[in-house]
């Protein structure tokens, strides 16, 4: 069984970027973010404790990855403080994508994140892209699964051309690689069911055959999160 944790309360995001390689020529870079005050999606929970959402039915147009080539310098959690999101980098001003279809919520400079850009999504997630050189989309906009919204760069915080990833649930983040195969690029191919529990954390499953497989549990302050190697 695997388990991600989440604090239950993410008003305030603190980033650090550790280099993860020796080759890697990143130096150490240090994030501290503000709150990221953000108007959370449509409540998913409004009617029911839980939703699903069936990745294994989506098809090529409705989903990308984020930053195609992307390779992980910093990924969800980390060793020395809550990291909120995963810092994904290929070169800068490289095309960031809209992961799914959604509307756009955010788009501006913001603190910490720099240019940043948050979309709701239909599918009841928001997915975050901070960091921008430069920001393709206004609030209020549209955009498709795939469709490039920004550019690769290193305004706000940051030391280094990435962009720094969040998926949300009601604005609070969890893990992406829960959802993404980050090595891969790739969609995990499997129904994700979230529910919200009674001391009100985000747990999220895996469906196989109809039959829950595994939970992933956010609840307690913790730092370590699949993803982090
Ligand atoms: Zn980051």
């Amino acid at each position: 069984m695997k388990r991600y944790t989440l604090p239950v309360t993410l008003l305030t995001l603190t980033c650090f970027i550790l280099p993860l390689h020796a080759q890697d020529e990143e130096k150490a870079d240090i994030d501290e973010w503000q709150t990221l005050k953000v108007e959370a999606a449509r409540d998913p929970f409004e009617k029911t404790k839980q939703f699903t959402i069936n990745f294994s039915n989506y098809t090529i147009e409705e989903w990308s990855y984020p930053l195609r080539g992307a390779h992980v310098i910093s990924p969800f959690g980390g060793a020395r403080a809550h990291h909120a999101g995963t810092d994904i980098k290929t070169h800068p001003n490289d095309s960031v994508r809209a992961a799914f279809t959604g509307e756009v919520i955010l788009s501006g400079p913001h603190y910490g994140y720099g240019n940043c850009i948050v979309i709701r999504h239909a599918n009841g997630l928001e997915t975050l892209y901070s960091h921008n050189s430069k920001n393709l989309v206004s609030v209020g906009r549209w955009v498709h699964a795939g469709e490039v919204i920004a550019l690769v760069g290193r305004t706000g915080r940051a030391t280094t051309e990435h962009v720094h990833f969040e998926t949300r649930v009601r604005g609070k983040a969890f893990d992406s690689s829960i959802l993404f195969d980050h090595d891969k690029n790739q969609l995990r191919k499997e129904i994700f069911v979230f529910e919200k529990m009674p001391n009100g954390t985000l747990r999220i499953s895996t469906l196989k055959a109809g039959k829950k497989e595994e939970g992933k549990e956010n609840g307690k302050e913790e730092t370590k999160a699949e993803g982090k190697k």
